[in-house]
């Protein structure tokens, strides 16, 4: 796990399982059916790094042998909130290992001319000021829907330093973007990759993930 040089708030969880199946999903003849089974696993794999600061209880319990003092996360559970539509790709990877958490959701979609993201649902659960909120969306590209999602959650009570944006690919344009206007934000990404191109795609990316998520190309 590396901290990237010049973005304090980005996390890129290089762990050798999750190098391995992003390049399997990279290639361009990966099939939808592979490419969901390799995001939800990696999003579980990500997802242990960006709960890592999820508040805990002291509880006592009996094992089968003896008295033990152990652990259970805090009322209320974090939330998951995935963008839509990609972000759905990789909600269950959360909750494959945290079957606890709520779910909200918000749906942007990017106005193909501006970049500019349009918001036409939310949907969140209640007490977002008590929780840890893990917002996923795979490719935080321009960073104006992760930024817009945000907001979202901040106009709803969320706190700045409870929210940490899970993303499998991120562009520097995009972490530039959400941590300038969210400072104390989380990101937690597999990839920090090179750049965009001039149709704000992610290079080298893995190209449109709600497609390739959804067989939709
Ligand atoms: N959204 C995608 O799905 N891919 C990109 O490369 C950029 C935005």
């Amino acid at each position: 796990m590396t901290v990237a040089r010049d973005f304090d708030q980005l996390t890129v969880v290089d762990h050798p399982l999750i190098r391995h199946k992003l390049t399997l999903m990279r290639k361009v003849d990966t099939t939808p059916a592979d490419f969901r089974r390799l995001l939800r696993e990696i999003s579980s794999l990500l997802t242990v790094e960006a709960t890592r600061n999820v508040p805990l209880d002291e509880v006592h319990v009996e094992t089968p042998l003896c008295k033990t003092a152990g652990w259970r996360m805090q009322d209320p559970v974090p939330v998951v909130v995935p963008v839509l539509r990609a972000g759905l790709g990789m909600a269950d990877g959360v909750l494959d290992v945290m079957s606890e958490a709520d779910i909200g959701h918000i749906g942007v979609y990017r106005d193909e001319e501006t970049v500019r993201p349009i918001e036409y649902l939310v949907r969140l659960p209640s007490r977002l000021s008590d929780r840890t909120i893990v917002v996923v969306d795979p490719m935080l590209a321009t960073g104006y829907s992760g930024a817009h999602a945000v907001t979202v959650l901040l106009d709803n009570g969320a706190r700045p330093e409870n929210i940490v944006f899970m993303a499998l690919v991120a562009a520097p344009e995009g972490v530039k973007v959400l941590t300038d206007m969210h400072p104390k934000v989380r990101v937690v990404t597999a990839s920090l990759d090179s750049h965009l191109n001039e149709k704000s795609y992610i290079v080298p990316g893995l190209g449109d993930a709600g497609d390739r998520i959804f067989g939709t190309l």
